[in-house]
C-alpha cells in the first residue's frame, strides 16, 4: 500500500510533445483515485511516470514520501492492467497468472496460494485450465487483474481497462472492480475518458485537459461545483445546460438574465470583488437538466417541448423558450408530450455561473451538505 504524490510533474516526450505540465497530485493510501478526460490530455503518461516507465523531465514522483524518480519499474511494486488484456495467448489462464510470481522466485505453493485466491475472488476458478483465446472479453479481463493481483503490489495503475468489452460486460467488472477495491484495500489509480465510469468508481477524481490537472474532488464535490466551464461541460449526463448572459446589479444584489427574465444570483455564494465582477460583464449560466423542476408557481417560464425521449426511470426533453433549445430531465411519470406547453422553474440555488472569458466559475463553493 502507498500514497502517490507527484510535485510538479512535466513531460516532454523527445518528439517535444508536451504531455503533461506542472502536475501537483496526491493520491492517498487506500484511495480510488480517477483520472478523467478526453483521449490525449496525458492520462496514460501520468500513469506511466507514477510505474516508472516514463522519467518526468521536470518535478518528482513520490511513493510514501519517498522520490522514486530513479527507481526502476519492477521495484516499485506497482501493477498496470491496460485496456488491451496483453495475456500470453499460448499459457492457460493459471500460467498466465503465475508468470509474474516465477519471476519473483516465489515457491511453488505460494504461487499456487496466490493464484488460487485470485481466481477465487474474480470468480475464474473453473477457467485455470483454459487458454485466453476461448475465453470472453470479461474473463479475460478479470485474468489480466488477477495477474495484476498476485504479485500484492502497493498501487494498481488501471489504464482504460473497461473500453475493449460490451457494454453489459463493462457494467459488470465495474461492479467487480469496486469491490475489488474495498476488498484488496490497495490504492488504485484508474484512468478514463468516461466521465460515468468515473462518477462510478473514483473516491476522487482528478480532471485533466491538455496536461495539466484542472479539478480533483469527490464526485459529488465536481458534480455539485465544476470550478471551470470545461469540467462542468465534462462531468454530468446528459450535460449542463448554458445561458451566454450579461452580469446586472442594482447596486446591491446581483443577477443575470435568463430565457428572456430576470434571474437573481444566489448573494451567499457571490464575493463580487473575488470575482471581479462588474455590470455587463460577459457570463454562462450553466443550468442542469435535471435542475429544471415543473411548477405551478404563477412566476414559472413557460417552454415549447420537442422531443421526448424515454430513458427508462426519467425522461430526457428538449425545450424550447424562444430560440434557445435545453434539456430537461423528468420523472417518467410526467405526462408530456411534443408541442405540449412546460411549466418550469430553476432554484437560484442550483444555477452555475462561469465567465465567458476564461471559463473560470465565479459562484464561491456551495457550503458541504447542500446545495447552497
Ligand atoms: P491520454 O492517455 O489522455 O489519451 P496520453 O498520455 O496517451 O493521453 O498522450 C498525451 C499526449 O502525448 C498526446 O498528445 C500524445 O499524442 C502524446 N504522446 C503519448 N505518448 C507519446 C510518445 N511515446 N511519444 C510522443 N508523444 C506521445
Amino acid at each position: 500500500m502507498a500514497e502517490i504524490t507527484l510535485k510538479g510533474a512535466s513531460m516532454t516526450y523527445p518528439n517535444g510533445t508536451k504531455a503533461l505540465t506542472d502536475v501537483d497530485l496526491t493520491v492517498r493510501d487506500h484511495e480510488f483515485m480517477v483520472l478523467l478526460g478526453p483521449s490525449g490530455c496525458g492520462k496514460s503518461t501520468l500513469l506511466r511516470l507514477v510505474a516508472g516507465l516514463e522519467k518526468p523531465t521536470a518535478g518528482e514522483v513520490l511513493f510514501d514520501g519517498q522520490v522514486v524518480n530513479e527507481l526502476e519499474p519492477l521495484k516499485r511494486n506497482v501493477a498496470m492492467v491496460f485496456q488491451s488484456f496483453a495475456l500470453y495467448p499460448h499459457l492457460n489462464v493459471y500460467k498466465n497468472m503465475a508468470f509474474p510470481l516465477k519471476s519473483m522466485k516465489l515457491k511453488p505453493e505460494e504461487i499456487q496460494r496466490r493464484v488460487e485466491e485470485a481466481a477465487k475472488i474474480l470468480g475464474i476458478e473453473h477457467v485455470l485450465n483454459r487458454r485466453p483465446r476461448v475465453l470472453s472479453g470479461g474473463q479475460r479481463q478479470r485474468v489480466a487483474l488477477g495477474r495484476a493481483m498476485v504479485r500484492e503490489p502497493v498501487v494498481f495503475l488501471l489504464d482504460e481497462p473497461l473500453s475493449n468489452l460490451d457494454v453489459k460486460m463493462r457494467l459488470e467488472l465495474r461492479d467487480q472492480i469496486v469491490a475489488l477495491h474495498k476488498r484488496l484495500g490497495t490504492t488504485f489509480l484508474y484512468v478514463t475518458h468516461d466521465q460515468a465510469e468515473a462518477m462510478q468508481l473514483g473516491d476522487r477524481l482528478a480532471i485533466m485537459d491538455t496536461g495539466r490537472v484542472v479539478q480533483i474532488g469527490s464526485p459529488q464535490e465536481i458534480y455539485d461545483y465544476p470550478n471551470s466551464l470545461y469540467v462542468a461541460d465534462f462531468v454530468g449526463a446528459p450535460k449542463m445546460n448554458f445561458f451566454a448572459s450579461l452580469l446586472r446589479t442594482d447596486g446591491q444584489n446581483w443577477s443575470v438574465r435568463l430565457l428572456g427574465r430576470e434571474f437573481p444570483l444566489p448573494a451567499e455564494r457571490i464575493d463580487a470583488d473575488a470575482a471581479g465582477f462588474s455590470a455587463g460583464m460577459r457570463v454562462i449560466v450553466g443550468v442542469r437538466p435535471e435542475d429544471f423542476q415543473p411548477s405551478q408557481r404563477e412566476d414559472a417560464y413557460t417552454a415549447a417541448v420537442g422531443q421526448v425521449m424515454p430513458m427508462g426511470a426519467t425522461l430526457h426533453v428538449e425545450a424550447y423558450i424562444g430560440n434557445q433549445r435545453f434539456l430537461v430531465v423528468l420523472n417518467n411519470h410526467t405526462p408530456i408530450c411534443e408541442g405540449d406547453a412546460l411549466r418550469l422553474e430553476v432554484d437560484p440555488r442550483t444555477v452555475h455561473l462561469f465567465a465567458a472569458e476564461g471559463g473560470q466559475n465565479l459562484l464561491l463553493p456551495p457550503r458541504k451538505g447542500g446545495k447552497a
